[in-house]
């Protein structure tokens, strides 16, 4: 397709039956996608999506571009191998808070360690909708979903935390019904030359009753405002906070506030960007420093096969290093 007929979030979406529940806050987050990809005028041979499973994973049907649909709790190994493998795509990876703070935690960990320039976005609903509404790792300690028999035992993981502690260079968090900011946070994550972590707050309206959108939208504290709902969800630039490491000088105090800043919830729960640093090198580039070719050939362009099928790598010197010889 021609990049110049690209240019409407609706030339993103595929005909795949989309079968969510009525309401849920996947339906958003897509939207957004396809208006980012739109507005960032990405011609879709040239983004690849990752997902792993999960009601948000089946995302990747939904948007035209390249797609990976991997295991649980996979997505962000596969994103980074298909980052590596051609450093010109631009790689949205996309998941569920069960597949990406769960079975997928040490994936999400080592991902900030390594600074890959590609967008992780996190569909965080507390609950394993997919699979009845368990409660999952952002669940908080003590609420308890409809689907629980009791108040959930175990303490919630913090993304937006863990996400600075591992290392992540970009950090936001959005809310899946402002559209507008949650399409403008994509854009900046995609962006920002480095990894970039986007925690989404995603109500899941089937089986997570407690974090509903009245909830977030602070419709139950109407009586404090003069009757009209007092949402729970602020933006972080409406209060002139800023998140730029200017100079590598500033990175511990930019860290820290927002470290003090992901701790708020409840009445009181910030959107936008926590984090932003862009004076860490990118995976990409610890790579041709060491590979000068990386980035003119990589391994997605390289020829693996002459014209009969015959590998053309030589494996005898790599061999040879393996073998045990006897002493
Ligand atoms: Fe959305 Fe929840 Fe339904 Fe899954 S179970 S599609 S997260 S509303």
């Amino acid at each position: 397709m021609a990049l110049e007929q690209i240019l409407k979030p609706q030339d993103y979406a595929t005909d795949v039956h989309n079968d969510w529940c009525p309401g849920c806050g996947d339906f958003g987050i897509l939207r957004t996608i396809q208006m980012a990809l739109a507005e960032l005028k990405l011609d879709p041979y040239r983004v690849a999506m990752v997902s792993g499973i999960g009601c948000s994973a089946k995302t990747i049907h939904y948007i035209k571009t390249y797609g990976v649909h991997t295991l649980h709790g996979r997505v962000l190994p596969v994103a980074q191998g298909v980052k590596l493998a051609n450093p010109g795509l631009e790689v949205v990876a996309v998941g569920g808070d069960g597949d990406g703070m769960g079975i997928g935690g040490a994936h999400f960990v080592n991902a900030g360690r390594r600074n890959l320039d590609m967008l992780y976005v996190l569909f965080d609903n507390g609950v394993y909708g997919l699979t009845k509404g368990q409660a999952s790792p952002t669940l908080k300690l003590g609420v308890q979903t409809k689907s629980l028999a009791h108040p959930n035992i175990n303490e919630a993981v913090n993304p937006i935390w863990l996400a600075l502690a591992a290392g992540a260079t970009w950090v936001g968090r959005g809310y899946s019904y402002d559209v507008k900011h949650l399409k403008d946070l994509i854009i900046q994550g995609i962006r920002h030359r480095g990894y970039a972590f986007l925690d989404v707050l995603q109500p899941c309206p089937t089986y997570n009753d407690i974090n509903t959108k009245e909830w977030y939208g602070g419709e139950d504290r109407a009586e404090m405002n003069g009757g009209r709902p007092l949402p729970r969800v602020y933006k972080l630039e409406a209060e002139a906070f800023d998140p730029e490491v200017h100079d590598p000088s500033e990175i511990e105090l930019k860290a820290s506030k927002a470290l003090e800043k992901s701790l708020e919830w409840g009445d009181r729960i910030p959107i936008g960007v926590f984090y932003r640093n862009e004076h860490v090198p990118i995976y990409g580039d610890r790579i041709q420093q060491r590979i000068p070719t990386y980035y003119t050939t990589p391994p997605a362009v390289q020829t693996i096969a002459g014209p009969r099928g015959e590998p053309l790598t030589d494996l005898s010197k790599l061999l040879d290093r393996l073998t045990i010889k006897p002493s």
